[in-house]
């Protein structure tokens, strides 16, 4: 049985692991920390297609939705398909949305214009004063606190995967039996194929492989909220959100004007997705500039309860827990960076912000060059 090797226990980690295991590989995962508690798990959990840049892009997350439709049947990961609602909170922003719900590829997408009526017999929990809602049908949600033990989970029904946590791989060395990893202590793990996802770790052993690479790392602040006492279907962002998604790049953005000061200084969207329990996840500002600020600030908090506020016509649940998160994400026309680092041995990082949303059919197009 061929052995497939994988470093991070990430999403993109996780996702070559399942991959590989159901493709007949035996599996060893690593992972440097205890539980992984990085992006994967400070992040939205949302698949959200809607944004992605038509073509190559957007190819890669409807595979990878199909993906994740299929795994969230087999894996106890809070996976629904539950559509998303971005709010038009004026008539110009309304006009953005009825072009990006009239774009070639709409369809595909599964657009649909709503107006505030239609929007609230939708969701009778966003009862505020706006003027209407582009729905995306193919968008969905995972709960980040399930997803990578709900995954392992799964895995841990192939009895050839093995779960490595505590493994810090240090050094990476490639001869004719294989590709090794090792640890300070020199312990050593072997494959005939290895997958690095180490996320946004980008120095040590692996800044030799990533140097050239065009990465940078992004910095968000995010915050949940006590249980909003309704329940919410779809994921909801606002007209902000159009300014930073590649899909609507060629609409008329200049419409909706310059973006308030606090939205624009912490280059800010309202996103929001509710939890199992009912809280909300909100996010998120964006930081480019390292090295990044180790605070949390508190107006773009404030920032999100005034939009929010607004969209559920009423006072929102106040927040209950804050968190930042650093991910890694490729600046150039690379959609994911992936390097070939020796003969089956691949690097893979650099999916940004959409790295949840693609990372099974990311995984997909590694475990495909991998023959048993
Ligand atoms: C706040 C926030 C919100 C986001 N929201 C979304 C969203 O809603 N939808 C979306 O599509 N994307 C979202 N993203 C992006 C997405 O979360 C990331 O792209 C994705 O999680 C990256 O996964 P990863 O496995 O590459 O990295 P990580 O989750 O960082 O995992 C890398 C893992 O590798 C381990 N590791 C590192 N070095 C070593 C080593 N030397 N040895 C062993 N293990 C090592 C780390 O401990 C870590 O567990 C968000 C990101 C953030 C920060």
């Amino acid at each position: 049985m061929k052995r497939a090797l994988i470093v991070g226990g990430g999403i993109i980690g996780t996702m070559h692991a399942l991959l590989a295991a159901e493709k007949g590989f035996a599996v060893t995962h690593l992972e440097r920390d205890m539980k992984p508690q990085s992006a994967s798990v400070r992040n939205f959990g949302l698949v959200w297609v809607s944004g992605r840049l038509a073509g190559a892009e957007l190819d890669l997350a409807i595979r990878a939705r199909e993906l994740w439709g299929s795994i969230g049947s087999r894996a106890e990961i809070g996976f629904r398909a539950n559509g998303s609602l971005t709010i038009a909170q004026s008539d110009d922003e309304f006009t953005v949305l009825q072009e990006a719900a009239a774009m070639a590829d709409a369809e595909l997408r599964g657009f649909h214009l709503l107006d505030r009526n239609q929007t609230i017999a939708l969701e009778p929990a966003l009862a505020g004063n706006y003027r209407g809602a582009l729905q995306c049908t193919t968008d969905a949600a995972v709960e980040p606190a399930l997803l990578l033990a709900g995954l392992r989970d799964y895995l841990q029904t192939f009895p050839e995967y093995t779960w490595v946590p505590e493994f810090e791989v240090l050094d990476f060395y490639h001869d004719e039996s294989g590709n090794h990893v090792t640890d300070i202590a020199g312990r050593k793990y072997s494959g005939d194929y290895l997958a690095i996802c180490a996320g946004a770790a980008h120095k040590g052993f692996l800044e030799d492989y990533l140097e050239a690479a065009p990465l940078r790392k992004v910095r968000l602040q995010m915050a949940a909220t006590a249980p909003l006492g309704a329940k919410l279907g779809h994921s909801v962002a606002d007209a902000d959100s159009l300014r930073y998604y590649p899909a609507f790049k060629d609409l008329s953005l200049d419409r909706l004007g310059p973006q308030s000061e606090i939205a624009a200084q912490y280059k800010m969207q309202l996103l929001l997705v509710q939890r199992n329990d009912g809280s909300m996840t909100i996010g998120d500002t964006h930081e480019y500039a390292e090295p990044f600020t180790h605070e949390i600030h508190e107006a773009p908090y404030d920032h999100l309860r005034t939009v929010m506020n607004n969209i559920f016509g009423r006072e929102v649940p106040r927040i209950e827990r804050r968190w930042d998160g650093v991910y890694s994400q490729s600046t150039s026309e690379e959609i994911y960076i992936r390097r070939e680092i020796a003969p089956g041995a691949h690097v893979v990082t650099g999916g940004g912000g959409r790295g949840n949303t693609l990372s099974p059919a990311i995984a997909e197009e590694t475990v495909q060059q991998w023959s048993l």
